[in-house]
């Protein structure tokens, strides 16, 4: 496309005074018409003001007056229009000649760039040298942030090296970003160590840069070099050394943030408070956090969704729901994400009638519909054990669905067991063309070992690589030793750990050691052990499932030994205790628990289970007794386990058929479970019990994790 222009030998009409008719004879005295240096100034000047309509004004003068042809004119343009937000007709005015110079390209590959257009903008800097003009130093600095993809952004530097710009400030700077955004922090060092000349962007890029990395001691070592230079940080500095302090719970390092920016004036800054806020709360300093958040008088709907992600990961989901609801009735609008937020407060406490109302407060405030809110309502219903709920929302996105939304859809049904409905959603997904992300491809492996599925298994983990680019991490790898260990594969489940490219973690050596758990492998299960009692020492649970391990095979010498090694360790084991919901009141329940006013009911519910139970061949299985701490009269404590103790309290006041669902802090034992079963069957009931690791729907006797978890 083409913009007709006026040649340059339409000379420029001035309206001369003898010329004019009577009827003009009372308008304003005309000044003489502007020359192009006059139009140069003037472009400028709207450019600076991005005052775009009297920008075109002007080119309609340059126009009329058949100025355009001067090449700074041109030139001008391009870069008005570009500046100004205006890609298309940017573009429009550099096409119209054949005659572009240098500074006309660069003006053009910027408009890109600004655009937001980074591979546009690449393929026009290819044109650019095949039309044969050398891109100079202001060329190379403004394609640089376009290069997302490393080999671009080298060639692009040996090009700068060939030129001899690259010890220009702009360039250089320009380089230290793009190696930092492509995560190159090797390569971003060693450029800012060649700069002759660095500033505060420059700076602060390298902190950035780390900080992104997640490398914290370098953005750290960056921070005290950029203080050392005399050099007053900004809220760029202030907020990512935050982010860097809260990703490494550095509280004391976090503090002296906060004083320093006190000092700066910066603390009053949102950006910097909201990260000081979301630095406390990662650093589990809720006292600080919301001491911070009270002293703040200018609360924006950021500020309070910050603080309500605080509260629901610092384990006080009920108080994150309790602030969702005074942000709103102090007349701050709820957006997307407090909705998400606050969702997933919901999910942690698997409240299905809070969650139900916020639900409902969504839909009238029209977020409902929002991918990201959707999302989190699927996760919400799916956590407190309503199935239906989940997929109706689901269904009822229709073309919204992104990858979040599949995932969370397929996750639900992997939770409760519906491994090959999540398989098959996972292939209506790609049908759909939505890629797969890292998480879609942890709940489809998962699937596929829940139910067996080597083969299949195996095939989506190739395709992980093959076919999305995806590179296998811990998850990935735990689900894979999930797989092999479920059907007793576990020399095979071990060399695959071996042959890692990357260093196994505690959730790869725990699936080997559940593996071994349940085939009874003491020889692999006491290595897988060791490993995790050297990554994770503080863990009860391991030295737990060893010790039980033993026990069951006998050896109770080495069974208390584990036990010892875990006093010595000064680990504690978590007291078990869960949680049931009813008429909106959240109940909990400990271990021979009898603090709840219908005790005595609940207890007489209890025996009553225990007759049933036993008519159908229940015996004690003592091995399971181990998990409690004291050794003393264990049948009698197994049978009041925290979660039967919620069962018994579901069955006495909730009306068949409901469902019953129960939380539970610890993973439920194998006795538990099998009572479960067993009371779904006789009292026709629906019992969902989600436990530390996974969901457990007990239903006409058996239950959806097939006795394997
Ligand atoms: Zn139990
Ligand atoms: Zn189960």
């Amino acid at each position: 496309m083409r913009v007709l222009l006026l040649k340059p030998n339409t000379k420029p009409k001035s309206p001369h005074p003898h010329t004019l008719s009577p009827n003009c004879l009372y308008t304003a005295p005309q000044i003489s018409s502007p020359t192009p240096t006059d139009f140069s100034s003037q472009l400028s000047k709207f450019t600076h003001l991005q005052n775009i309509k009297n920008g075109r004004k002007a080119h309609a003068q340059i126009i009329k007056t058949g100025c355009t042809s001067f090449p700074f004119l041109h030139n001008s343009l391009i870069n008005m229009y570009a500046k100004c937000g205006q890609t298309y007709e940017s573009l429009l005015i550099f096409e119209s000649t054949q005659e572009n110079n240098v500074i006309s390209w660069t003006s053009a590959i910027s408009a890109f760039v600004r655009g937001n257009m980074p591979y546009k903008a690449m393929s026009l800097f290819s044109r650019m040298r095949r039309e044969g003009t050398q891109p100079n130093q202001f060329t190379l600095s403004a394609i640089l942030p376009s290069c997302w993809e490393l080999k671009n952004g080298v060639q692009i530097h040996s090009l700068a090296c060939k030129n001899g710009f690259s010890s220009d400030v702009f360039v250089a700077s320009a380089l230290v970003d793009m190696y930092s955004k492509c995560l190159d922090m090797v390569g971003a060092r060693k450029v800012f160590e060649e700069m002759g000349e660095r500033n505060l962007v420059s700076w602060n890029t390298m902190v950035v840069g780390f900080s992104q990395s997640k490398i914290y001691g370098e953005a750290f070592g960056f921070f005290r070099g950029l203080l050392a230079e005399g050099i007053r940080p900004d809220q760029v500095t202030i907020s990512s050394i935050l982010s860097s302090c809260a990703n490494t719970c550095s509280l004391w390092s976090g503090k002296q943030v906060h004083v320093l920016s006190i000092k700066l004036s910066l603390n009053s800054l949102p950006f910097v408070y909201n990260s000081l806020l979301d630095m406390y709360n990662k650093c589990r300093a809720l006292e600080e956090a919301m001491q911070l958040f009270h002293s703040l008088r200018d609360r924006d709907a950021i500020t309070w969704n910050v603080m309500i992600m605080g509260l629901a990961q610092n384990k006080s989901p009920e108080e994150a729901c309790n602030y969702f609801c005074l942000m709103r009735t102090e007349g701050i609008q709820a957006d997307d994400v407090s909705f998400s937020t606050v969702l997933y407060a919901t999910a942690g406490l698997a409240s299905l009638d809070q969650g139900t109302i916020i639900h409902s407060q969504a839909i009238k405030s029209g977020f409902h519909s929002n991918a990201c809110v959707a999302s989190s309502l699927i996760t919400m219903y799916s956590k407190c054990g309503s199935m239906i709920d989940a997929y109706k929302v689901f269904s009822e996105m229709g073309s919204s669905r992104n990858v979040v939304s599949w995932t969370a859809v397929i996750a639900a049904h992997q939770q409760h067991g519906l491994g090959t409905r999540s398989i098959e959603l996972f292939k209506e997904m790609i049908k759909d063309g939505v890629e797969p992300d890292y998480i879609t491809y942890v709940c489809v492996l998962s699937a596929c070992s829940h139910n067996g599925l080597i083969e299949q298994g195996f095939e989506f983990f190739d395709s992980m690589v093959r076919d999305h680019g995806l590179r296998p991490g811990h998850e990935h790898y735990a689900c894979m030793v999930d797989l092999l260990g479920r059907v007793g594969r576990l020399e095979e489940a071990k060399q695959l750990i071996e042959t890692m490219p990357i260093k196994p973690d505690s959730t790869v050596w725990g699936a080997l050691l559940g593996a071994c758990r349940i085939h009874g492998n003491l020889d692999i299960g006491k290595e897988a052990a060791e490993k995790l009692f050297k990554i994770e020492p503080k863990n009860p649970g391991n030295y737990v499932l060893l010790s039980n391990m033993y026990a069951t095979k006998g050896r109770l010498d080495e069974a208390n030994e584990v036990r010892r090694l875990m006093g010595v360790h000064g680990v504690r084991k978590e007291p078990g205790c869960s949680w049931i919901e009813f008429q909106n009141v959240t109940y909990v329940f400990n271990v021979h628990d009898r603090s709840h006013p219908k005790s005595d009911e609940i207890y007489e519910m209890l025996g009553r289970l225990e007759e049933l139970v036993r008519e159908r061949g229940y015996v004690v299985k003592m091995r399971f007794a181990l998990d409690d701490m004291e050794e003393e009269n264990k049948e009698h404590r197994l049978w009041y386990h925290s979660e039967r103790l919620a069962l018994a309290f579901g069955l006495i006041s909730m009306p068949a058929p409901a469902p019953i669902r129960i939380k539970k802090n610890l993973r439920t034992c194998g006795d538990c479970h099998f009572v479960m079963k067993v009371a779904s069957e006789i009292f026709k009931r629906e019992i969902v019990v989600r436990d530390v690791n996974r969901f457990h729907l007990f239903k006409d006797g058996s239950c959806s994790c097939r006795d394997y978890w």
